[in-house]
Parts: structure tokens; sequence; C-alpha cells
């Protein structure tokens, strides 16, 4: 807790400088699969959060370092307005990892060092991204957020739009923690968009998400419309696909093969685990305990 009060006192700029506004850009529905939550249906989010397949895979990858203490970091990416559609969005491009943590099996606190060195990694390798929120596990824990980590969340990522992301390494599941009318539910979390890249076979296999089925176009199916022969900015006002919001090259469209919802679970080496009763589970709901070192 020291460590984390003395961090907050020197909080590194730009974590909370607001940014002048949101970007102009378009919702990049075309070439995203949605992952639904428990008890969530269809209906567009508030606050839509895509997030590219790299990253997924780099969280992924960082879960899965630490099976039995809690990693995290900070989430890199875009705040954006799709004008047209009248929604504000968010897209998670890049990881930042917290190299210097103070953790344990049901804590984690990002150390002054750590920010800085992520602070820094953001202007030097990220300069036209901002922290859109932040990750972490929770080894043999639930999906939810603590005491703690709520208090963290509003402290450090008080954003409307600044968005928390926790994942389960053993039974591979992940849930988003995103502000409803300002208010953060510590208990209720939601799926995200992954936004593909040039494949579309998805990258996501959180076994408590499931793929939202994607419409199928009358006629075709499985090819989207073919490149515009010119640059030349077509009158269309509803691809979406063709204006991706990101860097990363795409100003093509993207060819979009639908994606099958792969069953989940079967976990290739999983060593079933009951879910709660037998494994020691200590929950992260009390602040005090798990701030302690
Ligand atoms: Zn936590």
């Amino acid at each position: 807790m020291s460590t984390t009060t003395s961090a907050s006192s020197r909080k590194p700029q730009g974590l909370q400088n607001p940014l002048a506004g949101p970007r102009r850009a378009r919702l990049p529905l075309g070439r995203a699969q949605r992952w639904l939550a428990a008890g969530e249906d269809g209906t567009q989010p508030a606050l839509p959060v895509f997030f590219t397949q790299s990253v997924l895979k780099t969280i992924k990858l960082h879960a899965a370092s630490d099976m039995d203490n809690e990693v995290g970091g900070w989430l890199a990416g875009r705040w954006c307005r799709d004008a047209q559609a009248g929604t504000e969005f968010v897209v998670v491009e890049a990881l930042l990892p917290a190299q210097q943590v103070r953790s344990g099996s049901t804590f984690l606190t990002f150390t002054h060092d750590s920010q800085v060195a992520m602070l820094s990694a953001l202007e030097e390798q990220y300069e036209n991204k901002c922290v859109v929120g932040w990750y972490h596990t929770h080894p043999r824990m639930g999906i939810f957020l603590s005491g703690y980590d709520t208090w963290l969340h509003e402290h450090f990522f008080p954003q409307p739009w600044q968005i928390a992301l926790v994942v389960e390494p053993h039974s591979r599941q992940g849930g988003l923690f995103v502000r409803k009318d300002g208010e953060l539910s510590p208990r209720r979390y939601s799926g995200f968009y992954e936004l593909h890249s040039s494949s579309m076979d998805s990258v996501v296999d959180w076994t408590n998400l499931r793929a939202e089925p994607r419409p199928v176009p009358a006629q075709a199916e499985t090819t989207a419309a073919p490149p515009p022969p010119v640059a030349a900015k077509p009158a269309e006002p509803k691809s979406a696909a063709a204006v991706p919001p990101t860097d990363d090259g795409a100003t093509r469209p993207i060819e979009v093969k639908r994606v099958i919802a792969k069953p989940t679970a079967q976990p290739p080496q999983s060593e079933p685990k009951p879910p709660s009763p037998a494994a020691p589970a200590q929950p992260e709901q009390d602040p005090q305990t798990e701030n302690k070192p």
C-alpha cells in the first residue's frame, strides 16, 4: 500500500491528462467479432471496446507467464468517436506490461518505477496512443474487481472511457469492466470486440465468453466487396471496414470470412479444476488484506 500511495502522490503526468477529445474514426465493426459475456445480449454496448488480435495474444502470453501471482499492465490505444453512428468507442492496440510490480497471489500494485517505465514506453513507442485502461490477472480467482482494484481504477483511470480487463489464466476466463453512466460495477463484466487483422480466425479462447453470431449478408457471405479502384472517397456511408481507426496499414478493405464459433472449453492440457470449493481461493475482495505485501 505504501508503494501505491507514494506512486499516487507522484503520479506520472499523462495518465489522467484528459485528451482534447476523442479522435474521429469509424466503428470498425466490419472486421470485428463480438464476444459476449453471460447475460449480455446483442445490443450494442454503450462503449464498444475493440482489442486487436496482437494485443489479445500478448495478454494471453503475459497472463500465462505467472500462474501463481498476479501480473498486469496498461492498455494503450485510442479513444474514438464515430460521429455518424453517434457513439464513442475504444480501440486497444498495444500493451504496456508492468515490469516491476509488487504482487502476490491476490494483489498487484504498480510501483512508481513501473509506472514511469510504462509511461516512457508509451511516449517512445506509442506516441499517438493514450492509456485506455489496464489489465491484470486473478490466478484461481474469479472475474471481478476487488475493492482495491476499484480504488485503483477510480484513482488512476478515472475517465469514463477507461477500462479494466481481468483475466483468469487457469480456467481461461476474462472479462471487461466498463463504466456505465459513470458507474463501475465490480461484479458485472462484459465481453468485447476482437478486431481482426488479415485473418478472420479468432484468437479468443476464453471459456466464459461466446461469439456473437455474425449476420450473414444476403448475397455474399464469404467475401467483402472488392477494393475500390482509386483512393477516391466513396460517398458510401456505412462501410466501417474501409476506414479502420488503426495505424496498422489497413487502408484496404479486409476480406471478411465468417468466424466459426468454436465450442468453448476443452482446454488442451486442462487439469480439471473444480471452480472454487476445493481450490484455495483467497478472494481478492478484501482490500485490506490484499494490499499487504
Ligand atoms: Zn484484482
